[in-house]
């Protein structure tokens, strides 16, 4: 069982890469192919803001312009205004008919509504579109709470009315549930985004708290409120404790910066022999490595593990050659590929 998109079926679960600006620094698209990447996330917003929306649609859409063929998600935009706008009121302003991001300098300013944010993916050529929503972060008040959730679901209304004017080659459409850690409001919030109707449901909002702490019971909560058998995706989790715990609540779909980012900061996922007993880090800048002719891992697979040692990779980031980024992503990526196959395995074997 797996969900059928435009351009390849997603088995459950699935881990998405975010290739935020149409790329995934430092690794060409066969690198994200050779890595065992089944899907990636691309952002609407910072799309819009790169002026690349028109050039990607006119060279054919996201896949023939990256030269893959996997489904991509598209991310609305809706993220940017808490982690642009509600943490720096200067940055813009939310309001009912959508988010206006100020630009600074020469740049001009960018207002998203939900029917430009469809027209957007529409045009990227996205094989899952998201809906505008408004993003909050889990220690705002009730008020903005509140407040988050009837726009969320108003705009989630209009993307929808947006979407139906779609007649050819149709994406798939997700609303977003906010209600912060409110139960009720997450609850209201998905009763109104279920009477709608849409293609799946995900978690929005900052799923972790100011101390750092993962919500599992609000995250877990909101799984339930989702239907059975549909797109069920907890955005932005991506720490593979998280993922593993998400998936036992049952969510299906996941995306994170965290593999790719940590990669360039020289941070390696490596297991402790299966999914099961866990993994650790191998820190690429620690001077231990630097005769090592270990493998980063000997039971990855990846370009990286089976050509180079870690002395190698270490001497790579020293240098500060531009590779040494390449390899550490294409590494992590593999791992993650490989932490998704073996949670397919044990969600099979349930
Ligand atoms: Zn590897």
């Amino acid at each position: 069982m797996g969900l059928k998109t435009k351009n390849g079926t997603i088995e459950y679960p699935a881990f998405f890469p975010d290739a935020t600006h149409a790329c995934i620094k430092g690794i060409s698209s066969a690198d994200i192919v050779a890595s065992g990447t089944t899907g990636l996330v691309v952002n609407t917003y910072h799309a819009i803001v790169d002026k690349t929306v028109d050039t990607i649609e006119k060279c054919g859409g996201l896949h023939k312009f990256m030269g893959v063929k996997m489904p991509i998600i598209t991310d609305s935009g809706g993220f940017q205004a808490m982690s642009l706008v509600r943490r720096t009121p200067g940055n813009g302003k939310i309001t009912r008919d959508g988010i206006k991001f100020k630009m600074d300098g020469s740049r001009q300013s960018i207002t998203l509504t939900p029917e430009n944010c469809i027209q957007t993916q529409e045009k990227l050529g996205a094989d899952i579109m998201m809906c505008l929503d408004d993003c909050t972060d889990p220690g705002e008040s009730q008020k903005e709470q509140e407040l988050s959730v009837t726009r969320t679901v108003a705009w989630a209304k209009r993307c929808k009315d947006e979407f139906q004017k779609i007649k050819k080659d149709k994406p798939l459409l997700l609303a977003i549930v906010q209600g912060g850690n409110s139960k009720e409001l997450r609850k209201k919030c998905a009763e109104e985004l279920i009477k709608i109707g849409f293609d799946g449901y995900a978690y929005g909002g900052w799923p972790v708290d100011a101390s750092g702490a993962f919500l599992d019971e609000i995250v877990a909560y909101t799984a339930e409120l989702m239907p059975e058998g549909m797109p069920k995706y907890a955005m932005g989790v991506g720490k593979p404790e998280d993922i593993k715990k998400c998936v036992k609540m049952g969510y299906n779909m996941f995306d994170c910066v965290l593999p790719t980012r940590d990669a360039r900061h020289k941070r390696l996922y490596v297991f402790n022999d299966s999914v099961e007993k866990g993994y650790e880090f191998v820190y690429m800048r620690a001077q231990k490595h630097e005769t090592d002719m270990n493998p980063v891992s000997n039971s990855c697979t990846c370009e990286v593990c089976l050509g180079h040692s870690r002395a190698y990779l270490y001497h790579l980031f020293k240098q500060g050659d531009s590779d040494a980024g390449r390899l550490a992503t294409i590494h992590n990526l593999t791992f993650y590929s490989k932490l998704m196959a073996e949670l397919r395995q044990l969600t099979l074997l349930r």
